[in-house]
C-alpha cells in the first residue's frame, strides 16, 4: 500500500455507556431514548454539570467554568445528556485522567467553555460584534433575512435545544449571560411568521427558504409543520432547508412518532409540489455522531425528504486538522447518511479568537481534505463575509497576511446596499485573528486600536458627533 497522509477505516459508532457517569448511573434505556427526559435533563448550570459528573473532577475545571460564565461566555449553558455523553468517551469521571481529558476533549471545548480557554491577549477581534453578520440590518420582516437574490432565512424562534459557545446569532439565542443581554423580537410569534409569509408571498423572486432560529426542534412540532405547510403553499419556493443541531444534540426528539408521521406529511405534500425539503444540521466532532443520531438521520430520510446535510464550524481544538475533519465527514457518511456540506469559519463574535482560524489555514485544511471523499461528499470551507455571504475561501480577491485583512467582493445587492452604485464594484474585509499574524501585523493593530480609541474619546469628551469608525465601539467593550 501506498502510505498516505489520512488512512481511512470504517469505524463502528458507539453509543457512551451514560452510566459512567454518577449522576446517571440508574438511567434506563428507555429514558435515554426519550426526548422528554433528555430535555428535562439538560445541564445548565455547573451545580447540575457537578451533580452528572459527581465530585472526582478537579475542583480547577469547575471554577474556571465558573469565571468563563461570569466574564466571557456569550452563551448560556445548556447541554443536553446525548451531548454530555459524548465527551470523554472512554472513560468514566473517577479515572485519574478524566479531568485533563475533558479540558481537551472537542465537544467541551464548545460546548463548556472555560475561561483558561479563551485568549488574554486579544480575546475579540477588535471588530468583532454582536450581530456580526448584520441578520438584523437585512430584516425584510422581523427575523426574516433577505441577503441573496433568491434566497431567505427565517429565524422563526430564538432558543435551541443546546446552546454552543460560539454562537454567530450569540445577539439574539439564548438566555442573557452576565456579559451579554439578547436582543428580543419585538412582534408576536404568530403576526412575525404570518408576516414572513406574507412576504414570500409577496416576493416570487424568492425560492429558498432556511427555517431556523434558533433551533427548529424548540418550535412545537405542529407549529412548525403548519408553517412549513404555509411555505409549501406558497408558490414560488422550490426549496426548504431545516436547521436543527438537534439532530445530532437531542436525536431522540427526531425520532419521535410525532415527529415522524409529521415529516412523512411534509415529505408526501413537498414531493407533490416537485419541492425539495432537507434537514441541515451541525456536527463538529466525529465523536458526536452516535448510533441515536445516525438513526435520527436514516428515520428523517424514510419519511421522504431529499437529503440531511450537514455545516460544521471550524474550531481551533475542535476539528482544526484534516484527519479530525476527514473522520468526522466519514463517520457522518458512512452510517448516518449526513452529507457533508460546509465548514464554516467561526464568524466575528465577541470572545471567540481562540476558536477562531484564519483563513489561510482554512485554505489549507481545504486542499488537505480534497480527493479523499466522493466528489459530492466533499465539504467546502466557508467565509462568510459581513455584509457578502457565504464565499468559498479560495475565492478571496486580496489577502494582506501581515495584517490578517482578506478582501472579499458580491455579484448581488442586499437590501442595505440596495442604492449604492458601487457595492458590486467594492471590496469588503474580513479579519484573521491577531495572535496569529507576524508581530509587524501585530504592532499595526495595537496602533490601530490605541489611536482609534484615542480619537474616539476625544470626540466623546468635545461632545462631538464626529466622523468615527463605528466599529471602534466594539474596542471599548470587548477587547479588554
Ligand atoms: S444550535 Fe445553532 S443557533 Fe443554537 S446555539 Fe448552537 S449554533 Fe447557535
Amino acid at each position: 500500500m501506498v502510505e498516505q497522509p489520512y488512512v481511512y477505516r470504517h469505524a463502528e459508532l458507539a453509543e457512551p455507556d451514560w452510566r459512567r457517569f454518577p449522576g446517571w448511573a440508574g438511567v434506563t434505556t428507555a429514558e435515554w431514548e426519550s426526548a422528554q427526559w433528555q430535555r428535562a435533563h439538560c445541564v445548565k448550570n455547573v451545580r447540575q454539570l457537578r451533580g452528572v459528573l459527581g465530585p472526582q473532577i478537579a475542583e480547577e475545571f469547575y471554577s474556571d467554568l465558573e469565571r468563563d460564565q461570569a466574564e466571557r461566555a456569550t452563551m448560556s449553558m445548556l447541554v443536553p445528556p446525548q451531548m454530555l455523553n459524548t465527551m470523554v468517551p472512554a472513560l468514566a469521571p473517577d479515572d485519574p485522567a478524566f479531568t485533563e481529558a475533558l479540558y481537551a476533549d472537542p465537544v467541551r471545548r464548545y460546548m463548556i467553555p472555560v475561561f483558561s480557554d479563551r485568549r488574554t491577549d486579544w480575546p475579540s477581534h477588535p471588530y468583532s460584534s454582536r450581530d456580526s453578520l448584520h441578520e438584523a440590518e437585512m430584516w425584510a420582516v422581523e427575523g426574516l433575512t433577505h441577503r441573496y437574490p433568491t434566497k431567505v432565512l427565517a429565524e422563526v424562534l430564538p432558543t435551541c435545544p443546546q446552546y454552543c459557545g460560539h454562537c454567530t446569532r450569540m445577539d439574539l439565542v439564548g438566555n442573557p449571560t452576565p456579559v451579554v443581554d439578547k436582543v428580543k423580537f419585538g412582534m408576536a410569534r404568530e403576526d412575525r411568521l404570518g408576516a414572513m409569509i406574507s412576504y414570500l408571498r409577496a416576493n416570487p423572486g424568492v425560492r429558498d427558504v432556511v427555517v431556523s432560529g434558533g433551533d427548529v426542534a424548540n418550535l412545537p412540532w405542529p407549529r412548525l409543520e403548519a408553517f412549513v405547510s404555509d411555505l409549501l403553499a406558497v408558490e414560488s419556493v422550490r426549496d426548504i432547508r431545516l436547521a436543527t443541531k438537534a439532530l445530532m444534540g437531542l436525536p431522540q426528539y427526531w425520532l419521535s412518532d410525532e415527529v415522524r408521521a409529521g415529516m412523512e406529511r411534509l415529505a408526501a405534500t413537498a414531493r407533490d409540489r416537485d419541492v425539495s425539503i432537507a434537514i441541515h444540521t451541525h456536527v463538529n466532532a466525529a465523536q458526536s455522531v452516535t448510533p441515536l443520531v445516525a438513526k435520527a438521520s436514516k428515520a428523517m430520510l424514510a419519511t421522504g425528504i431529499r437529503d440531511v446535510r450537514n455545516q460544521g464550524v471550524l474550531l481551533r481544538g475542535v476539528n482544526d486538522t484534516p484527519k479530525a475533519l476527514l473522520d468526522l465527514c466519514f463517520a457522518l457518511l458512512d452510517d448516518a447518511m449526513i452529507m457533508p456540506y460546509y465548514f464554516y469559519l467561526c464568524d466575528m463574535i465577541p470572545n471567540s479568537e481562540h476558536w477562531r482560524l484564519g483563513l489561510g489555514e482554512a485554505q489549507q485544511l481545504q486542499l488537505q481534505i480534497m480527493g479523499y471523499l466522493p466528489g459530492f461528499a466533499t465539504p467546502r470551507m466557508l467565509c462568510d463575509v459581513p455584509y457578502v455571504g457565504k464565499r468559498w475561501v479560495h475565492q478571496v480577491a486580496r489577502y494582506d497576511t501581515e495584517r490578517g485583512i482578506s478582501y472579499w467582493t458580491k455579484n448581488y445587492r442586499t437590501a442595505v446596499d440596495a442604492d449604492d452604485a458601487e457595492a458590486l464594484n467594492r471590496q469588503f474585509e474580513y479579519y484573521d485573528p491577531i495572535y496569529l499574524l507576524p508581530e509587524s501585523g501585530q504592532q499595526w493593530w495595537r496602533a490601530k486600536v490605541a489611536a482609534d480609541a484615542e480619537r474616539a474619546e476625544a470626540v466623546e469628551a468635545a461632545g462631538e458627533d464626529a466622523d468615527v469608525d463605528e466599529r471602534v465601539g466594539a474596542l471599548a467593550g470587548w477587547s479588554a
